[in-house]
């Protein structure tokens, strides 16, 4: 096809506006899809991702459409909404021309509307607005066509008003994304340069890559080289996608489509990095990628101590298809043998331990999740902390910095009140405030993101009953005053509930830890003290008393059968008991204590 018929374009949105729903309608307009064979969100194809409703990895689909009597192909590139997956919309926006700004009739801008948008005016992107859900009898389109044109930059008038559900003004926007959205320009005769905008890893064909073509031509057999690594693969497949795979003899100048190449884990094919050819290729890759770094870690325990080998077997698999997760085994003296991960963020971790759980039938404990901290000891010596227990305890500490993040909360303006209040809570710092339209605003804190993976979301949420959105990015580092809280029982610390806080929070949470774990820990035949700790300084007590003797007596009297039932019942219960010094503790203790937030 040539670059003129091309269309490239992507629908960015606030989580739940409807961009999948919109993909079906596309997809049933143009006739990839039939009626009879669709499904609601056709392009979410992972379990994970229809159950939740969310799109997490961005799905690509080459549609046909004619317009004033000419053919013109359209890619459209579903991108996920969700902050922890912004590299993946920035590399999917790459890979497009326009972008449809789709908004809720109903809602208005929400927080990831914004940051999408800002995303796609930074890669220079026609944007076309549009309302959706105009069926619903709450949409305010008029209210928020005003939102939209003011954010923009447009007339309220050029605001297209759609429904995704009953396919109302869907074809009108197909026409608009012919005329309004630039063809893809770039050099047909040049060396051959596509930018890798997704890669999965497939069960049967190994990693299946999804690039656009941006000089040049790319064909069946070949070889290639990836432009970051220099690691060169024979194509065994060039295809498209309409909306199953079906191979083809080449893509050029524009085209959006897959390639197969056999190798077998998605971090040999990266998301934005730049394929061409392995003889005579391009010199210059295109516009810079970056590996993903994990910010958040938590450690993940299998409930039941032999099932760590098949723990380890599914993250080995689950990173063929996740480049941005990073594991490595730790132990932990309450927990036994597990892992510590890395994740992107904290939608990220509950994707993949709910993966893990469903895909692969394990049942898992996580430990409270943590940033990474850089830590200058004074002897000079310098200390990425990604886990409390690696917190340095004898040397002097000279700085602690910790990743800092931009906020943005958008919310009615009745709620300003509660959420400066929360946010200043949590130590942040006000950037700024703007009103959306007459009753609703824009609020832009620096916080810390130790702060915001830690309870930010619930508390926003149950001040604004569920009214504010948020998104966030990563900007840099500060320093902080922070401390390692540990908790010990009976003298012994428990490492699962160390903790890294800020030095005016310590006592809050050594507090509350231990007053939770007196509730949860059975009371044994000797005092328990239950102690939280800076160091060798106590900031917090707590102190289970023992049973007394004469109940335990009771116990061991009776009859003989009921005795031996007794003691095969507290046979199994010590499979599932941890020691922590002479101290048994039910694993249930530590799950509960680990799982309240
Ligand atoms: P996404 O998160 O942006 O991909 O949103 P989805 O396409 O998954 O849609 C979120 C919810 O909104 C689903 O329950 C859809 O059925 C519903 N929805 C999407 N578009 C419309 C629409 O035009 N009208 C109505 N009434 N509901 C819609
Ligand atoms: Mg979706």
């Amino acid at each position: 096809t040539p670059p003129e018929r091309i269309r490239n374009f992507c629908i960015i949105a606030h989580i739940d506006h409807g961009k999948s729903t919109l993909a079906d309608r596309m997809l049933q307009l143009t006739g990839v899809v039939e009626d009879r064979t669709m499904r609601a969100q056709y392009l979410d194809r992972m379990d994970i991702e229809r159950e939740r409703g969310i799109t997490i990895k961005a799905q690509n689909v080459r549609l046909p459409w004619s317009h004033e009597g000419t053919e013109h192909v359209l890619h459209l590139i579903d991108t996920p909404g969700h902050v922890d997956f912004t590299y993946e919309v920035s590399r999917a926006l790459e890979a497009c021309e326009g972008a449809i700004l789709l908004v809720d009739a109903a809602q208005g801008i929400e927080a990831q509307t914004l940051a999408n948008l800002y995303l796609a005016l930074d890669k220079d992107l026609h944007i076309i607005p549009v309302l959706n859900k105009i069926d619903l009898p709450a949409a305010e389109p008029d209210k928020y066509a005003a939102e939209l044109a003011n954010i923009i930059g447009c007339e309220p008038g050029d605001v297209l008003r759609v429904s995704a559900k009953t396919g109302e003004g869907v074809r009108e926007l197909l026409d608009q994304v012919v005329t309004q959205v630039p063809p893809p320009e770039g050099d047909s005769d040049a060396a051959s340069r596509a930018l890798i905008f997704d890669s999965v890893y497939d069960t049967y064909r190994g990693v299946v890559t999804y690039i656009r073509v941006v000089d040049g031509r790319i064909t069946p057999r070949e070889r290639i080289k990836m432009m970051s690594t220099g690691a060169t693969h024979e194509l065994l497949e060039v295809g498209i996608i309409s909306p199953e795979p079906k191979p083809c003899k080449g893509l050029g100048v524009g085209e959006v489509g897959y390639l197969i190449t056999g190798v077998k884990d998605v971090r040999q094919s990266k998301v934005g990095d730049t394929i061409t050819a392995q003889h005579h290729g391009a010199a210059e890759p295109l516009a810079g990628y970056r590996e993903p770094v994990p910010m958040v870690f938590s450690g993940l325990y299998p409930m039941d101590g032999s099932d760590y080998p098949d723990l380890r077997d599914a993250l080995d698999k689950l990173q063929l298809n996740d480049a941005a997760l990073s594991y490595e085994p730790e132990t932990s003296v309450a927990l036994g043998f597990g892992f510590r991960c890395g994740f992107l963020g904290l939608l990220h971790l509950e994707i993949t331990r709910a993966r893990l759980e469903r895909e692969f039938g394990l049942e898992l404990i996580s430990t409270a999740p943590n940033v990474v901290y850089e830590v200058f000891l004074e002897d000079g010596t310098e200390l990425l902390v990604t886990n409390p227990s690696d917190w340095p305890t004898g040397a002097k500490i000279a700085e602690v910095r910790e990743p800092v993040s931009k906020v943005t909360v958008i919310a009615p303006s009745e709620f300003i009140g509660a959420i400066m209040e929360l946010c200043q809570s949590k130590r942040g710092q006000l950037l700024g405030m703007d009103y959306l339209s007459e009753d609703r605003v824009e609020l832009r804190y620096q916080l810390p993101l130790g702060e915001i993976i830690f309870d930010f979301f619930d508390g926003l949420k149950s001040r604004t009953r569920g009214y504010a959105s948020l998104d966030y990015e990563e900007s840099g580092d500060q320093a902080a005053d922070l401390v390692k809280v540990d908790i010990l029982l009976q003298g012994e610390p428990v490492d699962a509930f160390s903790a890294i806080v800020h030095k005016d929070a310590a006592y809050t949470y050594g507090n509350k830890m231990a007053t939770r774990l007196r509730e949860l820990i059975p009371r044994q035949q000797f005092e328990v003290p239950i102690q939280a700790a800076i160091g060798s300084r106590i900031i917090a007590r707590e102190t289970i008393r023992a049973i007394r003797k004469d109940v335990l007596a009771k116990c061991y009297g009776g009859d003989i059968s009921r005795k031996r039932k007794l003691l095969e019942k507290q046979k199994e219960g010590k499979k599932r008991m941890k020691t922590v010094g002479r101290v048994e503790v039910p694993q249930e203790a530590f799950v509960a204590a680990l799982s309240t937030g």
